[in-house]
């Protein structure tokens, strides 16, 4: 058809509504075919222990689709949520996560992991993880899992027991972008967990006597006394990364210290990036 027939620029014109009405939709069935076609990777950040100068890594996922190129993460994992292929997903990145840290064990003390509520909620997720553990050679305390909470909490109870019994089994437990729903404090104090990490809302406005220096000073006192860890992500300064170490924050991620990255890249950029901040440690 050529341009100016108009049966051609209505049908255009509906796809492209149709597109714009719910774009998740072509998201989520391009996203079923991402993992069969290879499009999905695996990226690390590493995360920084203040005390023992340790790094480990925060898996990231990535989607290169050949259709569309780099999708936002944020964007995809949200898709991914709202229609269930989330579990797929992050059953998939748990078993490459354990294939990795198998073949990096002599360099890798542990690797931490994003899984969402649903996947939370998985019947069968402690089965599966343990057989992937087995599988790969792999001890439960090499893996932190990071709860990630993009949709709302209905049962509580049940994910107490889920988290318990997975700390039980070894694995470690983290609340990911602590302080940026209502039901932070509240998690903290039902949840069992081993860590917390501060959204990078916090630390991106962090500056010396700013409300984000005492709302985080205030939230790592608070941390200590009940037990639990403090990661701090999103370090992009020097500035941001001192004010962090002087209030005794446990962990420091970010640009400072390096990006995702594939792991090839990932050791070479953080060893570059050593220069900006090594006397800070
Ligand atoms: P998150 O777990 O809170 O990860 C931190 C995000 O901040 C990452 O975005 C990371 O690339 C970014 N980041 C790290 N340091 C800095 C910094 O210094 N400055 C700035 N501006 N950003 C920084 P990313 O990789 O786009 O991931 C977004 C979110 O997607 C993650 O947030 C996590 O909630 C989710 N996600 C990623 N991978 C997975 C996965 O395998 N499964 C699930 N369920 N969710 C995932
Ligand atoms: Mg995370
Ligand atoms: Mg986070
Ligand atoms: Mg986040």
């Amino acid at each position: 058809a050529k341009l100016g027939d108009g049966n051609t620029l209505k049908v255009f014109h509906i796809n492209h509504q149709n597109e714009e009405m719910r774009p998740e939709l072509y998201l989520v069935q391009e996203l079923k075919e991402a993992i069969v076609n290879n499009e999905l990777v695996v990226f690390f950040q590493p995360i920084v222990s203040v005390k023992t100068g340790e790094v480990h890594y925060e898996a990231l996922l990535r989607w290169f689709s050949s259709r569309l190129g780099l999708v936002p993460t944020d964007s995809f994992i949200a898709a991914a949520e709202e229609s269930g292929v989330i579990l797929e997903i992050d059953f998939w990145v748990m078993g490459k996560v354990c294939e990795h840290l198998a073949a990096h064990h002599e360099e890798l003390h542990h690797v931490s992991i994003n899984l969402s509520i649903q996947t939370l909620e998985s019947p069968d997720l402690e089965t599966r993880l343990l057989s992937s553990c087995s599988k790969y050679g792999i001890d439960p305390g090499m893996l932190e899992i990071e709860l990630t909470e993009h949709t709302l909490l209905e049962d509580e109870t049940s994910l107490i027991k889920k988290l318990r019994c997975l700390r039980e089994s070894g694995f470690k437990v983290a609340i990911d972008d602590f302080g940026m729903r209502y039901a932070s404090f509240n998690y903290l104090r039902v949840l069992p967990v081993d860590k917390i990490k501060i959204d990078k809302a916090f630390v991106q406005n962090l500056k010396r006597n700013s409300k984000e220096d005492h709302i985080i000073t205030s939230i790592l006192a608070l941390a200590k006394k009940i037990g639990v860890n403090v990661t701090a992500e999103g370090v992009e300064t020097v500035e941001q990364a001192e004010i962090l170490v002087a209030a005794s924050c446990d962990e420091l991620q970010g640009y400072l210290f390096g990006k995702p990255a594939p792991y090839e890249h990932v050791q070479t950029a953080f060893e570059q990036a050593k220069k900006q901040w090594s006397r800070l440690l």
